[in-house]
């Protein structure tokens, strides 16, 4: 099981990129986002209509607070920040663990990360060591522990699926 907890979310500034951050996790395979800060109907309601249409029972879940399900996450937290040790570093490690069974929290932040998270993380890791974005850091993290494999995956249920061409879109709704 691999869930994401995306920090910090506020209503205004965020809508938009908490709800791409999900969308990004349940692509990329993960099975679920949590998000702190703000409760905000929007992601929720977002990420469960993608579901609906495209597949798979990924949702959205606010949580009160950030710190109780990091301290009583059982498996892994890995928390990505661009001052964390290089993903290369660390990828193949939290691969086996993942191979082993164990639960991973993958964790982003917004503006500003509390310090404790970097505390109660087991890996801080970085996605090259510049600025850049929480669902650019997750996607190339996902894909990098799965190997590419989930850019093949097919959701089950799926109302909606698109047929890959060259030129031209074609949905395919059943
Ligand atoms: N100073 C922040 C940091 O610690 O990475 C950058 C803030 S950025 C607007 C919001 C989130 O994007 C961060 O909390 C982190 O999860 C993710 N992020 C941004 N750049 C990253 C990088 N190079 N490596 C890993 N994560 C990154």
């Amino acid at each position: 099981m691999i869930a994401v907890l995306r920090l910090g979310h506020r209503v205004e500034r965020d809508k938009r990129l908490t709800s791409h951050v999900g969308l990004v996790a349940r692509a990329f395979g993960a099975d679920i986002m949590y998000y702190s800060g703000d409760r905000d109907a929007t992601v929720e309601q977002t990420v469960l209509e993608v579901s609906r249409s495209w597949g798979g029972s990924f949702k959205a879940e606010y949580v009160g607070s950030w710190r109780t399900i990091v301290k009583r996450w059982e498996g892994l937290k890995i928390h990505l920040t661009m001052y964390g040790i290089p993903l290369k570093q660390a990828v193949e490690e939290i691969r086996a663990h993942h191979k082993k069974g164990e639960n991973l929290l993958v964790i982003v932040g917004g503006e500003k990360v509390d310090a404790e998270v970097f505390r109660l993380a087991d890996y801080n890791l970085s996605i090259t060591s510049q600025p850049h974005s929480e669902a650019a850091a997750l996607a190339v993290f996902l894909d990098w522990l799965f190997e590419g494999e989930e850019l093949d995956r097919a959701f089950s249920d799926a109302r909606l699926q698109v047929e890959p061409m060259a030129r031209g879109k074609k949905l395919v709704r059943h």
